[in-house]
């Protein structure tokens, strides 16, 4: 007999099916009548689905009436309809099988609800929890999303590497990739495997951006993009930062700013929208559970219909100085905005996302194009309630001349860069692309407030364990 999902379990149209069902025991408890009361959860959907027990199962008295929460089973049995409030159906078992039991003393997820502070010291179990159920359903949603706007739009898959030797940010926050330490292998060991510690050769880091390549990628197949874990060795303990994070880029030639603005904000919009259909009871639990005050279902589906502010950063300066509101970082021309002046814009003036455009050419990378005024480059972030910067982006500097002068003075090495200034050597054209976080793009979804508690195992400084 195939197993059935939970979720499928739990749809009144499965009333009057025989189901085989497992998953993990949320609760149990016995009825004076001689049945137990047995809740389990599968990870398919939010909710649990009961089973009923009757006294007269074999294993009644020696097993089942010894479940706790944490154990993991499996029942077959009828599906009938529940009279129990917050569910359809419920199962009336003709069989329950026990596959492991969970130690009452020591399972960490008993009843009581732990902080998310505590909950990260069980990375490995956690994701039995409502919570982080919930997360990983709309984290992957989300990834899906991602995939299919994309491809639906023509854009190709491109895997960028993870190993690398330049640093796309110019921000020296980059993990270095060594070889083995010599001192902690065993002589005969390197022997026996034929280690070659001359591979790198030169310092090699690992990827803070998959940009540079591919807009090599573009130049040749116009619309790409690429995903994967990306790494910044920032030592920022703050509840939007991660060691490790993953990021979507999108790159395409022959757009400009204004296409790059268009395309981020209907692809926001899309993996939204996605999340709100595909997984209604999770989005329905954050909204209830998390942050009942910030009506979440409600505001992404304004976000999501209307649309966003589009402002040059000049512009947003000029707002952020006469506001009248005391901010602990002062606002200056110039400078890159913090995360409060960020908020200020999307919390409190505009109330809506907002794109910010032209920035400073001091404080943006080599790579983005140099407006007309010689003090602004085409970059954009894309700043979200409660979140922050989600998105960065720019027009990337296709003119030969004006990214070698950008090169010079922010004093890299061209002659590294020989394979990027060839594509401006050979048919060169404009082009822009951005890179959203995933994990920002899944906070911002669910109201999660710390970065930590939406991926599965959390990097941050002195935490890489498991
Ligand atoms: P921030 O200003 O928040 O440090 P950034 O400007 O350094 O971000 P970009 O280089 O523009 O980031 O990277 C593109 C996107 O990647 C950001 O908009 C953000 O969504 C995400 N991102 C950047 N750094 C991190 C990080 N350390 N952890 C998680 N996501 C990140
Ligand atoms: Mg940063
Ligand atoms: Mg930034
Ligand atoms: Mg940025």
């Amino acid at each position: 007999m195939n197993r059935t999902s939970v979720k499928a379990a739990r749809l009144e149209s499965s009333i009057g099916n025989t189901a085989k069902v497992s998953g993990w025991v949320r609760t149990r408890r016995d009825s004076k009548a001689g049945f137990s009361f047995i809740e389990i959860n599968d990870g398919s959907c939010q909710g649990n689905i009961q089973i009923i027990a009757p006294g007269e199962l074999a294993n009644y008295e020696d097993d089942i009436k010894r479940l706790t929460a944490g154990c993991s089973i499996t029942a077959v049995g009828e599906i009938k309809e529940s009279g129990g409030k917050g569910q359809a159906t419920e199962i009336l078992a003709s069989e329950i099988v026990i596959h492991g039991w969970a130690d009452p003393e020591t399972y960490p997820l008993q009843k009581k609800r732990h902080s998310m502070e505590k909950l990260r010291e069980w990375a490995h179990l956690r994701p039995r929890t409502n919570t982080f159920g919930a997360v990983a359903r709309v984290r992957n949603s989300i990834t899906n999303s991602i995939h299919q706007f994309f491809q639906e739009d023509g854009f190709l898959y491109v895997n960028t590497p993870v190993i690398t030797a330049s640093d796309c940010e110019g921000a020296g926050e980059m993990f270095q990739v060594t070889t083995m330490d010599m001192e902690h292998i065993a002589k005969q060991q390197i022997e026996k495997l034929n280690y070659k510690f001359d591979f790198f050769d030169k310092p090699s880091f690992l990827t803070v951006s998959g940009q540079l390549e591919a807009e090599t990628y573009a130049c040749s197949l116009g619309k790409v993009y690429t995903f994967g874990p990306t790494f910044r060795a920032e030592n920022s303990n703050t509840s939007r930062h991660l060691a490790e994070f993953w990021m979507v880029e999108p790159e395409v030639a022959f757009n400009e700013l204004t296409d790059n603005m268009d395309l981020a904000e209907a692809f926001l919009k899309r993996m939204f929208a996605d999340a709100l259909k595909n997984c209604g009871d999770d989005m329905q639990f954050f909204n209830d559970r998390i942050d009942p005050d910030k009506a979440l279902i409600s505001n992404l589906e304004s976000i999501i219909g209307s649309e966003f502010v589009r402002l040059p950063y000049t512009e947003a300066v000029e707002i952020l100085e006469n506001c009248g509101q005391k901010f602990e970082y002062p606002v200056d021309w110039g400078t890159d905005l913090q995360s409060e002046h960020e908020r200020f814009l999307t919390e409190q003036h505009f109330k809506k996302p907002v794109i910010l455009f032209d920035y400073p050419r001091s404080i943006k990378p080599f790579y983005m194009y140099c407006n007309d005024d010689e003090k602004t480059v085409r970059a954009m972030d894309v700043l979200v309630p409660g979140v922050g910067e989600i998105i960065g982006g720019s027009q990337r500097e296709h003119r030969l001349d004006v990214l070698e002068g950008r090169m010079k003075e922010q004093e890299l090495d061209i002659e590294e860069y020989w394979w990027y200034t060839d594509l401006r050597k050979y048919g060169t054209v404009p082009h822009a692309g951005f890179g959203l976080g995933l994990e920002r793009a899944v906070q911002f979804a669910t109201s999660m407030s710390n970065i930590r508690d939406v991926i599965p195992f959390p990097r941050t400084p002195g935490n890489a364990d498991f």
